[in-house]
């Protein structure tokens, strides 16, 4: 078939195996081209190993530090009439090049919150790897199904307390226009706590320790958001900034319980960037297009690979780590630079649809989305019969 990006909203319904494994190529191409990490992880597990900054961790992992990876993912595999996700492409492509570099890599396809997955991927670290020394927490869900009772709880993106209305980029029409998203009840604060809260994670590291599979001094870290004031109403101070500050409960909680191993949990906190998972985020893609323009023209900019990069050789294998007073690792310096929010807060009221390409970013934001799915890359040919099954990188 002929594969061209087909976008609806904010998401791309399908995906270019080719232009995937262009993606995957040039962030595992960054990683050996830094040097091995020094003092990095040998046994990685990584919960959300598919795209964004969960299959950055991994890259970095296999490629800087040689660790043998297992991962875990969400993704749908490809049909004669329909693409497979960009994830399931990626995936594949992270194991034909482990494969190459003789590195050992098991991916598990499924959810992640449930207790069948959870048990088979236990079993794999056992037979595959003895013991963890990293486990990384990247997943990104609208959903969960509680394990226990069977109840689907459903996450909303919604302001606490009042209504927040904000200039909005619509990425389908590219008109801009104000929005009002409505305040959440109690109930929705609480169900986006239970999916995207730290519960998940500590029952991932409890069952682990359970097992024995934490090596000593096993690390494990899981992703947040902070922001500053543009984005405080609709993520910091909202329904998922109060889900991402149960991780801080769970990472402290979990420090107690792995001091049998001298584990060490951290929240490490990221950047803005354009994921299939931010790009959901009401004025988010606009705010993302503000702190490329902004860090570009800084020469800060970075993407998924280089805050992954800096992730380990500045928090987490380095003896002098860039801790908050929350025991976060703090990434996120250079977007929470004053000077760098200055200039975006400044350039925020100014933007319209008639200067959206000159005063932010758009055209980087929007590049930057079709490569998630695998478009945009020069040397594929984008009018070539491709052909969208390619074996599946996920065991069972
Ligand atoms: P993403 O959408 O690119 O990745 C999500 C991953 O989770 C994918 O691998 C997907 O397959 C997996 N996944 C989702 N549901 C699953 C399930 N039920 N079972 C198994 N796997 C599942 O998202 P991302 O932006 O890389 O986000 C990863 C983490 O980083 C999140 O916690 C997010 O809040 C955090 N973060 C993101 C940003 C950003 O700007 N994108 C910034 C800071 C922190």
């Amino acid at each position: 078939m002929i594969i061209k990006p087909k976008v609806r909203g904010f998401i791309c319904t399908n995906a270019h195996p080719q232009g995937c494994a262009a993606h995957v190529q040039e962030q595992i191409d960054f990683i050996k081209a830094q040097g091995a990490i020094e003092g990095g992880p040998k046994n990685v597990l990584v919960i959300g190993c598919s795209t964004g900054y969960g299959l950055a961790s991994r890259i970095t992992a296999a490629f800087g530090s040689g660790a043998k990876t297992i991962g875990v993912a969400f993704e749908k595999a490809p049909t004669d009439r329909k693409t497979a996700s960009a994830g399931y492409y990626n995936t594949a492509a992270f194991h034909a090049a482990a494969k190459q570099a003789g590195l050992f890599a098991l991916s598990i396809n499924g959810d992640a919150f449930s207790d069948e997955i959870k048990a088979q991927t236990l079993a794999a670290v056992k037979e595959h790897m003895g013991k963890v020394d990293l486990v990384v927490y990247s997943l990104a869900s609208p959903r969960r199904t509680d394990p226990k009772t069977g109840t689907l709880y459903s996450s909303v993106l919604k302001p606490i307390g009042k209504g927040y209305t904000a200039k909005n980029l619509n990425t389908d029409t590219l008109k801009i226009a104000d929005i009002t998203v409505e305040p959440a009840s109690e109930e929705e604060i609480a169900n986006t706590v239970k999916v995207m809260g730290g519960e998940d994670w500590e029952l991932w590291i409890d069952a682990l320790q359970q097992e024995g599979l934490l090596a000593d001094n096993c690390r494990t870290v899981a992703y947040t958001y902070l922001g500053e004031k543009l984005t405080w109403p609709i993520y910091g101070h909202a329904t998922i900034g109060k889900a991402k500050e149960d991780l801080d409960r769970a990472a402290k909680a979990l420090n107690e319980r792995m001091a049998s191993v001298q584990g060490k949990a951290n929240v490490a906190v990221l950047k803005a960037l354009v994921t299939q998972s931010s790009s959901a985020i009401p004025i988010m893609p606009l705010y993302i297009s503000l702190v490329y323009k902004v860090m570009k023209e800084e020469g800060t900019h970075e993407g998924c690979i280089e805050q992954l990069y800096r992730l380990f050789t500045e928090g987490l294998y380095t003896g002098s780590p860039r801790l908050d007073d929350t025991n976060r690792l703090r990434m996120d310096n250079l977007e929470l630079k004053p000077e760098t929010q200055q200039k975006i807060e400044a350039l925020w009221p100014q933007v319209t649809e008639e200067n959206l390409f000159d005063i932010t970013d758009y055209k980087g934001y929007n590049d930057d989305f079709l490569r998630l799915f695998g478009f945009g890359f020069d040397a594929i040919d984008y009018d070539a019969e491709t052909d969208p099954m390619v074996p599946a990188p996920f065991v069972g």
